[in-house]
């Protein structure tokens, strides 16, 4: 029996030289996240905001995956409530906020996003970028599990006039520190 499970122990130990040979190295933690996304009007605009917020994370080194509505939302999933009307004391100025310290949960005034761009703005790209920087933005607050701003691109408190134009046909960048912050807020949440 001993001399069996010695030999079994070689073998494991032959199998996992191999494998390292093969360049199976420890899994990296997942930056892979499930995003659930609850809205009753502006569909449209919702699903072309989407990828614009998919490509500001993967810029950041996520992966989002989607899932529209809370009903099969995965329980560790962000959650993020579209909210049709605000009232002026709610977060006044915002276009939204996150709960990083209570249950992961984001809410976006889309009356704020459409209001802030009367007529649709100049160019049909206004509506889904400002969208989708604003989930990207909440997305990131959840991700790095503390609210803090910086002083320039997708992470400042609030975006410029001249930001609000060029993320029509630039998005707007990440500060290093957000992306580190990102990191190990992900590593955080697979402890
Ligand atoms: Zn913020």
């Amino acid at each position: 029996m001993k001399t069996r499970t010695f030999a079994n122990t070689l073998l494991l130990l032959a199998a996992a030289a191999t494998a390292q040979g093969r360049g199976f190295a420890p899994v990296a933690p997942a930056s892979t996240v499930a995003v659930c996304i609850e809205y009753d009007q502006q569909a449209r605009l919702v699903q072309t905001a989407q990828p614009v917020a998919t490509r500001l994370l993967a810029a950041a080194d996520v992966t989002l995956r989607w899932h529209t509505g809370f009903k099969h939302c995965p329980e560790n999933a962000l959650r993020i409530a579209l909210q049709e009307h605000s009232s002026p004391s709610e977060h006044p100025g915002a276009f939204g906020y996150a709960q990083p310290y209570e249950k992961a949960t984001i809410r976006v005034f889309l009356d704020r996003v459409l209001a802030s761009q009367p007529g649709g703005a100049d160019s049909a790209n206004a509506l889904p970028a400002l969208l989708g920087h604003v989930l990207a933005h909440e997305i990131a607050h959840l991700l790095q599990g503390i609210i803090r701003h910086s002083h320039t691109g997708l992470m400042r408190a609030h975006w410029t006039v001249e930001d609000n134009k060029r993320m029509r046909t630039t998005p707007l960048s990440w500060d290093p520190d957000d992306i580190e912050l990102i990191r190990l807020g992900l590593a955080a949440r697979l402890l």
